[in-house]
């Protein structure tokens, strides 16, 4: 048989790479915190229609990327392409409405049928933020400082840029959505056949092209700053004033739209130059109408998803794992101690092992493997005086220490 391999697009996690990913969630959750944000998990499949619904029908989430599947009882579910209309769902089941605003942190797997690349898998996971019920630009800015805030904390401000862009109110939209039809009907034969279907669904989304012959268009193509209502440049300007405040540097690149349907006003991406085509780190932006699309009162709301993988292969080094302390029991009865030994110091907080067989030698070995820094070595007659030799393994220097002291003496 065939050695059974991870599906397509998906990975193991395991050792480094797996303390990398806690370290990325770790620092986020508490940084949330900090900012008033509580954790929701919502489930990883839901009713396919939360997602149809919401994301838009032109976003190549919708239309290319989505796992859906009947099940058993004949119900069309989808693996959660993204957490923010689940998110958006759970508020309007738990009749949180009348509880605004929400602020939300999160972190968990999504999945996308993609082509599987460096930074691309159809497994991935996200950490990611929503502050629901506040349509004030402060949202926004305290929103994208949250997200800055993590980014610094792992030793990402030097690789990262924010990129900020509006997208506008509706009325805006509609004006630079005429202003970029125009555009793009006059370049038709050069633009790829995704933005030829998008010129008719949703021009909007050919500024967020791939294809190389349509950036060349997007280049020259009109920015939404001479089409924003008063009202959305006001908008805009206090965005980037409280971004000042806050102490966020960014800055300004009109071509950001979102890949999904359901964005106005502030539009956003943390990008690095270390990842190639998959530079896009962190995004978000003002979504007030999805809330309704869910079945709820209409609700401003703003938020943000960064990829953990990417995030986790720009950190510097892996957070070490804690080095242990070894138990190295000589004899039956030296044993029996050692299993007290061994609960008193993990009640202390200490990491602490003992091999399952062997003699001195081979547990000593044993404990070299595992990186131990220090080993404690019980013999029959130091447990008959109650004490145990206490072995530093970065120094070799031994002491004996009374059972009773040894975790307090271990204890970092
Ligand atoms: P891209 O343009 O790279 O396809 P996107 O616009 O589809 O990104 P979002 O839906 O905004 O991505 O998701 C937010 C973040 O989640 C991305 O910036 C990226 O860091 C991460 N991400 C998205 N899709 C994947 C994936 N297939 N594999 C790994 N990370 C991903
Ligand atoms: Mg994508």
């Amino acid at each position: 048989m065939e050695p059974l391999q991870p599906a397509r697009g998906t990975r193991d996690i395991l050792g480094e790479e797996q303390r990398r990913h806690a370290h990325v969630i770790g620092t986020a959750r508490t940084t949330a915190a900090l900012f008033g944000f509580d954790e929701w998990s919502t489930p990883i499949f839901e009713d396919t229609r939360v997602f149809a619904r919401t994301l838009g029908d032109t976003s190549d989430v919708v239309t290319k990327e989505m796992y859906s599947f009947a099940d058993r009882g004949g119900e069309s579910l989808t693996l959660r392409p993204e957490n923010t209309a689940g998110i958006c769902r759970a508020l309007v089941t738990g009749g949180l409405t009348q509880s605004l605003p929400q602020k939300v942190f999160y972190a968990g797997p999504m999945f996308r049928y993609e082509r599987p690349q460096k930074g691309r898998y159809r497994q991935f996971h996200q950490i990611g933020a929503e502050l629901i019920g506040a349509a004030e630009p402060l949202a926004d800015a305290e929103t994208i400082a949250l997200g800055w805030d993590i980014l610094a904390k792992l030793g990402l401000a030097a690789d990262v840029v924010l990129e900020l862009n509006t997208l506008g109110d509706a009325a805006s939209r509609d004006a630079y959505r005429a202003a970029l039809v125009a555009y793009f009907s006059a370049h038709v034969e050069h633009l790829s056949a995704d933005s030829r279907d998008r010129l008719a669904r949703n021009p909007l989304r050919i500024l967020d092209s791939k294809d190389a012959g349509d950036r060349a268009l997007v280049a020259d193509a009109p920015t939404i700053a001479a089409y924003l209502t008063d009202e959305a440049a006001r908008f805009y300007e206090a965005v980037q004033n409280q971004l000042g405040r806050l102490g966020v540097p960014f800055t300004e690149n009109p071509r950001i739209v979102r890949g999904l349907d359901y964005y106005s006003h502030t539009a956003f991406e943390f990008v690095t130059t270390r990842l190639g085509a998959q530079g896009t780190v962190m995004a978000g932006g003002r979504y007030d109408g999805l809330v309704a699309e869910m079945g709820g009162p209409p609700t401003p709301a703003i938020g943000w998803a960064a990829g953990i993988e990417r995030l986790s292969m720009l950190l510097a080094a892996a957070p070490a794992a804690p080095r242990p302390v070894a138990i190295i029991p000589l004899g039956d009865a030296a044993e029996a101690a050692a299993l007290a030994l061994l609960q008193s110091l993990r009640q202390a907080g200490v990491r602490a092992e003992m091999a399952y067989r062997g003699n001195l030698k081979r547990r000593m070995e044993r404990a070299n493997k595992i990186f131990a820094r220090a080993a404690v070595i019980l013999g029959e007659d130091e447990i008959a005086r109650g004490v145990g030799a206490v072995k530093d393994l970065e120094t070799g220097v031994q002491t004996e220490v009374a059972l009773a002291d040894i975790p307090r003496m271990l204890a970092i």
